[in-house]
């Protein structure tokens, strides 16, 4: 059989532990027996950031500017614990944050649904997609820890040389914490813009919300640019598709998720994102079953799994015992990368591809194989808990 051709490298950003396992072989097992995959590799695996002084990750975000299409290994975001484990010269930010800020945009994640895999919020009969704003916030924040009594103020200094502008954050009497975040009205627009577009292109309601009561300025901004956008825009647009535009707090829009039926977006700003995006993957049946994709406003498209690098697996794998991790977001992060590349450059047979690897990887489970996670709450009768290896090879041999 002649291998499917492809024209432009996809951007390879390989990862940690117990993914980076997975990565190569979901590469050696599904893909490279059928594709001539083309890829420009970066190592973004930790001992490589650090190595090179976390250069790795701006080359990688870089390289998407300039080819369009990236696919990302999860990575470990070193903490106190990591220094030590990986002997680290610097405690390096999320890679995630950094690529993020480089190319903007939103992440979009949506629930991978199977037949036997239920949510567990029985009213759920659609998947909730989260359109999670990727700018600024607390993930690109600036804090301090406050040794004791002192003030500590936000200074805005016009580079016009207009009048500087001061507030006081607190006047200390004892020690503390404080922190300074940001974001920027064009990276609203754009995620509001982003959020939209996904409405329409899916035929679906939309949400958003945030906390204006409270943070009348900083969360107020993010609504009003919500409405702004909305009025000039796409008001028009929703009307004639029949959907909605829905803004409200963010306390009062968790009791509506839960009590919905699903089958709409949820706008989340970045850390409501963060956070709301795995209490649904679970909910919805497993972490591992998150697809995620960051869409930048000028066009580059990022595909990752939504979970992390299963450190506790890995461990397992590395003492020689067998494990059953799921490889399935990290498989439709590929194919999400293969369909649009394969859209991009008008390679009908490597979108095809991408939606046969999709199709053998839900059939498997739907056919009673599945990983430990899927198992354990499976509605299917007698279902095969599957190890890791097991699991691909059934995709591999359904392939
Ligand atoms: P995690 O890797 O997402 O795993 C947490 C737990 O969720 C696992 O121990 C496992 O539960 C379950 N799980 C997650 N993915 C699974 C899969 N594919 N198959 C089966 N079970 C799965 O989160 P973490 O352990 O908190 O974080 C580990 C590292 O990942 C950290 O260093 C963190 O910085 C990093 N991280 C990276 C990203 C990213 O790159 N996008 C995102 C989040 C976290 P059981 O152990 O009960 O089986
Ligand atoms: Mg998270």
């Amino acid at each position: 059989m002649s291998k499917i051709r492809m024209t432009t490298p996809l951007v390879e950003m390989d990862g940690d532990e117990m993914t980076r396992i997975l990565w190569q072989m979901i590469k050696d097992q599904l893909i490279c027996p059928f594709v001539d995959l083309k890829t420009e590799y970066f190592d973004l695996g930790l001992k490589e950031r650090d190595r090179t002084r976390d250069q790795v990750t701006v080359d990688a975000a870089e390289a998407t500017k300039r080819l369009g299409v990236a696919v990302k290994c999860a990575t470990i975001t070193p903490n106190a614990a990591r220094m030590e484990e990986y002997d680290l010269h610097e405690m390096w930010k999320s890679p995630n944050g950094t690529i993020r800020a480089l190319l903007d945009g939103t992440v979009f994640r949506a629930p991978i649904v199977v037949a036997g895999i239920d949510p567990y919020v029985r009213t759920w009969k659609k998947p909730i997609t989260i359109a999670r704003h990727a700018y600024g916030d607390v993930y690109k924040n600036c804090e301090l820890q406050i040794p004791g009594p002192g003030k500590v103020e936000l200074v805005y200094t016009p580079a016009d040389g207009g009048e500087e502008v001061r507030a006081t954050v607190q006047e200390f009497d004892q020690p503390g914490i404080a922190q300074g975040i940001h974001n920027l009205d064009a990276s609203i627009a754009s995620f509001a813009r982003a959020s939209f577009e996904y409405a329409l292109s899916t035929n679906q309601d939309i949400w958003f919300a945030a906390k204006d009561t409270i943070s009348k300025t900083y969360d107020h901004r993010f609504k009003d640019i919500f409405a702004e956008v909305f009025e000039a825009e796409y008001k028009a647009r929703f009307e004639e598709a029949g959907i909605e535009y829905f803004y409200t707090l963010i306390d009062d829009a968790v009791a509506r998720v839960i009590r919905s039926e699903g089958g709409f977006i949820w706008a989340c700003k970045n850390y409501d994102g963060d956070v709301m995006s795995d209490m649904l993957s679970t909910a919805f049946g497993s972490l591992a079953m998150m697809t995620s994709v960051l869409v930048s406003p000028h066009g580059y498209f990022e595909y990752e799994a939504a979970h992390g690098t299963v450190q506790r697996h890995y461990y397992k794998y590395l003492a020689g015992e067998t494990t059953s991790t799921n490889p399935v977001a990290t498989i439709f992060a590929w194919t999400g990368a293969l369909t649009k590349r394969g859209e991009l450059d008008d390679l009908p047979e490597l979108v095809e591809f991408a939606h046969r690897l999709e199709k053998a990887t839900i059939d498997t489970i739907e056919s009673g194989v599945m990983t430990g996670d899927l198992a354990a709450i499976t509605s299917l009768p007698n279902p095969k808990r599957a190890t890791t290896e097991e699991f691909i090879a059934a995709i591999a041999a359904r392939m």
